[in-house]
């Protein structure tokens, strides 16, 4: 039946997808049609079931379908999905983004993280009037033309380091540059005097597998930006609210008292519904219009049944969550690690949070070059293996495993269990 699905869908959308990655191009075989989801599980239109480490990619950090967001969206959809006009749900959840970020003053809603990212880089070169942008090998910030440049996961698994149809002339105003090489940044400063509007980068670096920030690093990119009047974009769009409740910033910048000038988020803020949005102090977020001359805009921005979704998942996040979230993380991290050991395969587990990601190969991970050192073969191996026991990894050895407060004894043991078998395939 997937098989079925899969040919008809190729006959009407190209590759058969919405989004590449879901096409199992990187571990070949025939990408599962999802029937439904419910709590730490995810069902097949064979009536398959699995534990889901995918979690959405971020949004189920509740587990899928948590009964109080599927509740309160109902209520919201009853009242009309979508208006085109202000309403309250979209004022509350920007209220308790600002309650929970103190950096953040203001807060513009989009429809994905892309055009976040993309908006949150229009600000930036028309406050400092500068045009260059600088971003590192390997950190994804969605599908824009400027950030399609050494991308990480989607674009690493399709070996498509760049794209075609993202003009020479873009590309050029988009510097890339080793991730957590602050040296090579102060150097594209020096190069590009009063040229560079922004430093972009994920405030843990998570899409070409997990590299967290080398001790230092994203203080040293605020020092930099500071002094040369750039400013520091901090893409929170997957960690935000997902490794704690205040974001990435708030394990890292607000114990150090320091902030980027402009933050984004998506994937949990929508509570798995499509939201996102740019962030920060009032000063730089009023330049947007209507308050000021920066253009932006979307039909769909704040929906009201996105919004409400959202903000009923971030009303249920308190820090029992997050602490089941780390101890989950810890216990995932350490069986996959037990299981390769005993199998002898080289492996590598990176951890940012409760974000955390397996390469198979047995060199330190610190950056894009060294994740794509790994064994993609023995990753399609393992990952066939864990799907055949009932456990839905990210079809992409570049790609983050995620946790949801909804994973407990049952999908812990399920999960140790297809881990022999996964090692025992990763090792052929
Ligand atoms: C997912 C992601 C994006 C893009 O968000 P979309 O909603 O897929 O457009 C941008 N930045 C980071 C860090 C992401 O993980």
């Amino acid at each position: 039946m997937n098989q079925a699905l899969f040919d008809r869908a190729r006959a009407v959308m190209p590759g058969g997808v919405s989004s590449p990655v879901r096409a199992f191009g990187a571990v070949g075989g025939t990408p599962r049609f999802v029937a439904r989801a419910r709590g730490a599980w995810i069902t097949d239109v064979e009536g398959r079931s699995y534990v889901d480490l995918v979690s959405g990619w971020g949004p189920a950090i509740l587990g899928h379908a948590h009964p109080e967001v599927v509740a309160a969206v109902q209520r919201a959809v009853a009242d009309g999905p979508s208006f085109g006009a202000p309403s309250i749900p979209e004022l509350e959840l920007a209220e308790a983004i600002v309650d929970r970020v103190a950096p953040v003053e203001r807060v513009r809603f989009t429809s994905s993280g892309t055009e976040a990212v993309m908006t949150a880089l229009r600000l930036a070169r028309a406050v400092t009037n500068h045009n260059l942008v600088v971003k590192f090998a390997g950190c994804y910030h969605g599908h824009a033309d400027p950030f399609l440049v050494a991308a990480g996961s989607g674009a690493t698994t399709l070996g498509l380091p760049d794209s075609p149809g993202v003009t020479r002339s873009v590309a050029a105003d988009t510097i890339v540059v080793p991730y957590g090489d602050l040296e090579a940044v102060a150097a594209v400063f020096e190069a590009h005097p009063d040229q560079v509007a922004a430093v972009l980068t994920e405030a843990a670096a998570a899409n070409m597998g997990v590299v967290p920030p080398p001790e230092g690093f994203n203080r040293g990119l605020r020092d930099l930006c500071t002094r040369h009047g750039a400013l520091l974009i901090m893409d929170e769009v997957l960690t935000g609210f997902r490794v704690g409740p205040r974001g990435w910033w708030g394990l890292e910048g607000a114990l150090e008292g320091w902030a980027p000038d402009i933050f984004t988020y998506g994937k949990v803020i929508g509570g798995g519904l499509p939201l996102a949005a740019v962030a920060g102090p009032a000063a730089l977020l009023d330049n947007l219009a209507p308050a000021g001359p920066v253009y932006q805009a979307g039909t769909l921005s704040g929906n009201p049944a996105a919004a409400t979704a959202g903000l009923a998942t971030l009303n249920l996040l308190d820090d029992d969550t997050y602490a089941r979230l780390n101890a989950t993380a810890d216990r995932v991290a350490s069986l996959a690690d037990a299981a390769l050991t005993d199998a002898g395969v080289p492996h590598t587990i990176n951890r940012a949070g409760n974000l955390f990601s397996v390469f198979f190969s047995g060199d330190p991970v610190f950056d894009y070059d060294s994740a794509r050192k790994q064994d993609t073969a023995a990753f399609a191996g393992f990952f066939h293996a864990m799907l055949d026991a009932g456990v839905w990894l990210p079809p992409s050895a570049y790609e983050a495993w995620f946790v949801s407060a909804a994973h407990g004894a049952a999908e812990l043991a399920r999960i140790e269990e297809a881990l022999a078998a996964g090692a025992a395939a990763a090792r052929r």
